[in-house]
């Protein structure tokens, strides 16, 4: 496993694969890590099994214009990203100070980059290289592909392709428009005239060629009219499935921000075919003198079992990026990722994570194709139609159990708690409990007030209170005692001062501070972000209380928390 060659990030590591250029180069705000969990090093094994030549610019300095000629001009493009996170939430805490540590930089230093590296390298690389083709994406990029509400600067901005000064921005999973556009700048196409992937955003001085377009407010209109700016959410969330969503046009300024449909998501062969490929889920060895790369350490023995997540938290940027579509890798696919984990030389028998956004959404779907309006499987309440294969799943982490070497399989990944309620899902309930909880079940219910869970969309207390026995019970029936790590926010829109008494009443009553409690951050683009911006339900238009000064904010954390954090407890629950 750990002779495979990384991508090169240097001259010297190009001249030793005998290249003499590259064919593409990724820019990214993250330490190079080639490990799956990174979107770099996915995107870039990708490009490289489909024949391309790709290098890897890892948190170049943006000062120092030398630090972006590392790797020379590329034949295709430059892809830049701001890695992992989002770079203000990595940059910044809840309360607007700066965070001390960066865990996907070499040992956790921070400084390492740049308040929204994508705007800072893409405008570096342009003053070098004004003629190389400049893609944006990842994650930052995605959720700031219309003009969106920035909680950093309190404003509402344009589509970060304007700022970027980019040719293509992808939003969403980026193989399928990488390959494309990749395929066809290689055949000579001039990067101006890519009108038509999906999965991208462009701007052009017009949209007559596109065919039955949504046209949002403009930005302009967005900026000054805040009921504007609830219709263009209102009308882009509409958009976002791959087979029934329309081209998106918001004019910004002088130009037509154009947001082609979302990319198909990969078939169950092609996420095989995409997660099997060789990686050495190292660091670049550059990094050995700081300790490494803590982000890595977090997932060196984690496998992804899916991607998508068919809920739709108010709060929450995945089905934005990723989708409502869950698509999972075949079960062979995952054993043989675990048995050449398994093989190697540093493994102590635990696989630390099996899972995706949300871990028990493996392997599930919709009977009727997703042919359907709605934009959340979930909420509010689980939907007929949505259907989970528990014996695959069963069957899937029984096999990984049962390989040579593996002692234990934890699952890290956060859990929907609704679905294990279910009645068909109490095998598989079970079955976690017994085999795949390292101490603590990762739980999310966010909160207790059933108006804010309502405008979170997520389930009412009511059920979380119905999981809380069932969990107890279960652990009592196993003789085990395992805790639950609870994830709460406070100060989202519609949680006022009695809102949040009631979570630190629940609190108070669970006998400990969860230590998994977090100011609320509205993030770019999703309906939580809208409600804080304007102060209204975009569901209903109705006027929401919203804490949004720092004094507000920080009341509400210590209604909960209490003056100081007490010393974790036993969970009385088990
Ligand atoms: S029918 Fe139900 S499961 Fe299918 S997409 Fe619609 S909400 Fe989701």
């Amino acid at each position: 496993m750990n002779k495979i060659k990384l991508l090169p990030t240097n001259k010297e590591e190009l001249k030793e694969r005998g290249w003499d250029a590259l064919d593409v180069i990724f820019v990214t705000a993250d330490a190079y890590c080639d490990h799956p969990s990174f979107g770099v090093a996915l995107l870039s094994r990708f490009l490289e099994a489909k024949g391309y030549r790709v290098g890897i610019l890892a948190q170049p300095d943006w000062r120092k214009r030398d630090d972006f000629l590392k790797l020379g001009q590329p034949r295709l493009f430059f892809g830049v990203t701001a890695g992992n996170l989002d770079s203000m939430l990595n940059i910044y805490t809840s309360s607007l100070n700066f965070r001390k540590h960066d865990k996907y930089s070499p040992g956790g230093l921070a400084d390492l980059r740049p308040k929204l590296p994508t705007i800072v390298y893409a405008n570096r690389l342009r003053e070098i290289f004004p003629k190389t083709p400049l893609l944006i994406g990842g994650i930052e990029a995605s959720l700031r592909r219309l003009s969106y509400y920035d909680f950093w600067s309190d404003k509402v901005r344009r589509s970060i392709l304007f700022d970027a000064k980019a040719d293509i921005l992808i939003y969403g999973m980026g193989e399928r428009p990488l390959f494309e556009i990749a395929a066809r700048l290689a055949q000579g196409e001039p990067v101006g005239g890519i009108n038509d992937v999906r999965g991208t955003v462009i701007s052009r001085s017009s949209f007559s060629f596109l065919e039955n377009p949504v046209v949002l407010p403009s930005f302009g209109e967005v900026v000054s009219d805040k009921h504007k700016f609830i219709r263009a959410f209102n009308l882009y969330t509409h958009e976002l499935d791959p087979w029934t969503a329309r081209p998106v046009v918001q004019k910004t300024d002088t130009r037509f921000c154009i947001q082609l449909p979302p990319a198909e998501p990969l078939s169950e062969k092609e996420m095989d075919e995409l997660y099997d490929l060789p990686f050495s889920r190292q660091c670049h060895p550059s990094y050995d003198k700081f300790g490494g790369v803590p982000a890595l350490k977090t997932v060196e023995t984690s496998i992804t079992s899916h991607r998508g997540c068919a809920g739709s938290c108010s709060f929450c940027s995945l089905s934005l990026h990723q989708g409502r579509r869950v698509t999972s890798r075949s079960m062979a696919s995952i054993a043989s990722e675990a048995k050449n984990l398994a093989a190697g030389k540093d493994f102590k028998g635990v696989i630390s994570d099996v899972g995706g956004p949300t871990a028990n959404m493996y392997a599930v779907r919709c009977l009727i194709d997703y042919k359907c309006a709605k934009e959340d499987c979930l909420w509010p309440e689980v939907c007929r139609n949505f259907e989970i294969d528990y014996d695959r799943q069963i069957q899937m982490l029984g096999s990984l159990r049962s390989l040579e070497g593996v002692k234990r399989v934890n699952i890290q990944s956060g859990v929907r708690y609704d679905l294990l309620l279910l009645p068909k899902a109490q095998k598989y309930f079970k079955m976690l409990c017994q085999y795949h909880v390292s101490g603590q079940l990762k739980i999310a219910p966010e909160h207790v007030s059933d108006k804010v869970l309502h405008l979170m969309h997520k389930p009412p207390f009511k059920l979380y209170e119905k999981f809380l026995q069932a969990y107890k019970a279960l652990n009592k029936e196993l003789g085990k005692d395992q805790f639950l790590a609870q994830y709460f926010i406070t100060a989202h829109p519609g949680c006022g001062l009695d809102e949040a008494k009631l979570l630190a009443a629940f609190t108070k009553k669970l006998g400990y501070v969860p230590e998994q409690l977090q100011d609320f951050i509205p993030l770019p683009m999703t309906r939580s972000s809208v409600m804080y911006h304007t102060g209204l339900d975009p569901e209903t238009g109705k006027p929401l209380t919203v804490a949004k000064k720092g004094s507000e904010r920080a009341l509400q954390r210590k209604m909960v928390q209490g003056p100081k954090k007490k010393p974790r407890a036993l969970n009385p629950l088990t």
